[in-house]
């Protein structure tokens, strides 16, 4: 096991808090935004918010009452057409110009925001379903993090640090744009003590058309690819550095999640998956590649459903146990 076996113990007491660079740049595009995360997402309301908006008197007070759904988590009841019952015909949110931004429920608040948080270490980051995270991720010419301490906090977890220290070494190996993109995959994967999986992309297409899906162009999309021969994007076009900074930016997400070493090959290979997935959409269109990497995110990423599927089928298909 050449990776997961280095003894490093981090006993520490200060809690480290990791952002991507990008982060701070983050402003929600709200009316200019070509895909609105309040269409086509049913919104829960936390308690808190949905306590505060009973005590809203008059007109606006009442539609509030009659557009949320009550039960045990509530939230707002969509429109026919997906949007929700609180956006205006200019996209604007009429709860933010009625009651002001600080009534907005958490999901509101903090969309696109993802928060992880571990042992002594919190990571932060902005979802890609979101187009304008998207344009700044790849926007950035390498991927960078800024890392911060502060006293106290829980003591730092050893098994956390150990795969925070080894997803910051595939991190290195994914910046080394001078290697074909393929031969960075084979070292991380060398790294992790596996084989780099060998995708037969229609097969795995045809798996991600029977996923659960919330909208109809991704079907389109994937049905398009799978109608043509050539799946896989050429060799220049795989050696883009945006696959690199995509598949470091999924790892940066999801790897921490795993507990176990045979988990941790998975998440990678399911990183990797994707990038093969999103290189091949780009190869058909190239002038959709942003919108890719965004569908992607909202119809895998954020599907916890799909995600385990995805994972399931990565085990059964391939061994992650064994070390090389
Ligand atoms: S998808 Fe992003 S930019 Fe668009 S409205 Fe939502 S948070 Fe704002």
């Amino acid at each position: 096991m050449p990776c997961f076996s280095q003894g490093m113990f981090y006993g520490e007491r200060s809690m480290i808090r990791v952002r991507p660079s990008f982060y701070d740049r983050f402003f929600c595009k709200a009316s200019r935004c070509r895909h609105n995360c309040c269409i086509g997402w049913e919104i829960d309301v936390d308690p808190e918010t949905a306590s505060v908006y009973q005590t809203v008197g008059g007109a606006f007070g009442k539609e509030l009452a009659e557009k949320i759904t009550q039960g045990e988590i509530p939230h707002f009841t969509l429109c026919p057409d997906g949007r929700c019952p609180f956006l205006n015909e200019r996209n604007l949110c009429r709860i933010i110009q009625t009651l002001g931004e600080e009534a907005l429920c958490d999901i509101c608040a903090l969309h696109p925001r993802f928060f992880n948080d571990f042992p002594g270490r919190e990571e932060t980051g902005l979802g890609l379903c979101c187009e304008e995270t998207v344009r700044l991720l790849l926007e950035e010419r390498t991927l960078s993090f800024i890392e911060e301490s502060a006293d106290g906090g829980e003591e730092r977890d050893e098994w956390i640090e150990r795969l925070a220290s080894l997803r910051g070494d595939l991190f290195d190996i994914l910046s080394e744009t001078q290697l074909p993109f393929e031969k960075r995959l084979e070292r991380c994967a060398q790294k992790l003590g596996m084989k780099l999986p060998a995708f037969e992309m229609h097969e795995w297409i045809r798996f991600f058309l029977l996923l659960e899906r919330m909208e109809q162009s991704w079907g389109e999309m994937l049905n398009n690819l799978i109608s043509g021969t050539e799946i896989e994007p050429d060799a220049e076009t795989f050696n883009s550095p945006r696959y690199g900074i995509i598949l470091s930016y999924l790892l940066y997400r999801h790897f921490l999640a795993a507990q176990t070493e045979e988990e941790a090959r998975v998440l990678f290979a399911f990183a990797v998956l994707s990038v093969r997935l999103i290189a091949a959409l780009d190869a058909r269109d190239m002038t959709e590649c942003d919108e890719h990497v965004r569908l992607f995110s909202a119809e895998i990423e954020y599907s916890d459903e799909n995600m385990e599927r995805i994972c399931a089928k990565l085990r059964e298909r391939f061994a992650f146990d064994d070390c090389i």
